[in-house]
């Protein structure tokens, strides 16, 4: 990164905290709940889980936080008969397919997405794609991915998906260097990047997943990709196989972290610093302005930060650098150490960093500690907020748009806004 591009994170302070690793019992959703933000995202897709009524119940509740949800996603449940092998799985599942795919003419991109209980039967739902798809291709491209898991967090259900769509893209040639962003983005944030990108000067910017699975972007040696969430470790490293290059920068969460990613992908497309300065200012100015409002209500406030979303290293720097707050634990449920690496950099030397989980342990440090804002899971919230704390579900973190120099102050408006409902209730 250039040291002499203002406003471009300097990265100088190495965090020398030891981190602390807990193995024990987890309070996380699982992978399915990615379909979630998904199936709004890649228009034309459909998610077909295969599994169970209770993964039926845990799409439908975690559907429920968002307000807009529209049927591209169903479960085909598979009942006891299935489950004891009494029928042909396959059978079901192709008849199942098939009559969706006649039903639903607008769909083009159809995932499988296993569960607990297709693994437990060992469906190959690898195969069962391969075997649809050539049923169905061209009209509809059939993939798999696993949503399973209560080792996993609901944010990997996003990297499986996005890992399986790599071996669809088309190969990217040999020529001019082209920028890819990967993660899903909430539409108005991909648009107000992609105008940014513009004003940079470079070129043509790519995004995956793409809105529409017939623009799926071409990936090759000549692709440099920015991640644009911390949670894609599998759909990286699928990258990387194809020649593309990662662009190491912080997370685009709050002005510095969304000046520092900007800048990476400046600095590795020759964008005059000058230029960048134009046109990063007015924004970095405007967010700024927008943030001190909240800096005076959550300066010095103390939070804690279960592991849960991934998402937890970025939201700590941007809080404790941006905002004064004190971080008394921050908790992610995996450290990919390579691509934080730009994060670490910037968290307060000493922090209290956990990976893994046990929960038990956890709440004891939780209660003990008495933080003024616990950033946690649904499933810890409410007790948490009957023994008189003040939370914040981790999970609306995701489905809000949160990224980028316009976000920043919504972002901090989703930590005061608990502590100013408390203060009322106080009051
Ligand atoms: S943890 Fe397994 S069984 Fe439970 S909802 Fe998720 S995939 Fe289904």
């Amino acid at each position: 990164m250039n040291a002499h591009v203002q406003g471009c994170a300097a990265g100088t302070e190495i965090a020398t905290s030891t981190v602390r690793r807990e193995s024990g019992q987890r309070e996380v959703f699982c992978g399915l709940t990615g379909i979630v933000w998904l199936h709004r995202k890649i228009q034309d897709a459909f998610f077909l889980v295969v599994g169970s009524r209770t993964c039926a119940h845990l799409i439908q509740s975690a559907a429920g936080v968002m307000i807009f949800a529209e049927p591209r996603f169903a479960t085909a449940i598979m009942e006891e008969k299935d489950l004891a092998g009494l029928t042909d799985a396959n059978d079901e599942l192709d008849r199942i397919v098939t009559q969706l795919i006649a039903r639903r003419p607008d769909i083009r991109l159809l995932f499988l997405v296993g569960s607990c209980p297709s693994e437990v039967i060992k469906l190959d739902l690898s195969r069962a794609a391969l075997r649809l798809s050539q049923k169905f291709s061209p009209a509809v491209r059939i993939l798999n991915y696993s949503g399973s898991g209560i080792e996993t967090t609901f944010t990997q259900g996003e990297d499986a998906c996005l890992a399986s769509l790599v071996p669809a893209v088309p190969p990217g040639g040999t020529g001019e260097d082209r920028l890819l962003i990967v993660g899903s983005l909430a539409d108005v944030v991909e648009d107000q990047f992609l105008r940014m990108f513009e004003a940079l000067g470079i070129g043509e910017v790519q995004f995956l997943p793409p809105r529409n699975s017939t623009a799926l972007p071409a990936v090759g040696p000549n692709t440099k990709f920015l991640l644009a969430q911390p949670f894609l470790a599998e759909t990286a490293r699928a990258l990387e196989d194809r020649g593309a290059k990662r662009l190491a920068a912080p997370f685009p969460l709050g002005v510095e972290g969304t000046t520092a990613w900007l800048c990476a992908a400046a600095d590795a497309f020759g964008v005059d610093p000058v230029l960048f300065e134009t046109v990063t200012h007015p924004y970095r100015a405007r967010a700024e302005r927008a943030l001190m409002r909240y800096r005076g209500q959550l300066a010095g406030r103390r939070i804690f930060l279960f592991p849960d979303s991934q998402l937890e290293i970025p939201l700590a720097r941007f809080l404790s650098r941006e905002l004064s707050m004190q971080l008394v634990e921050l908790g992610t449920p995996y450290l990919h150490r390579e691509h934080l690496a730009e994060e670490l950099k910037l968290l307060p030397a000493g922090v209290a960093l956990t990976e893994g989980q046990d929960v038990d342990l956890q709440l004891d440090r939780c209660r003990s500690a008495r933080p003024d804002l616990v950033v946690c899971g649904l499933g810890l919230a409410n007790p948490l907020e009957a023994e008189g704390m003040t939370t914040k579900w981790s999970i609306e973190l995701v489905f809000t748009p949160i990224q980028g120099y316009e976000q920043a102050a919504d972002l901090a408006e989703l930590f005061a806004r608990p502590l100013v409902r408390r203060a009322k209730l106080v009051a």
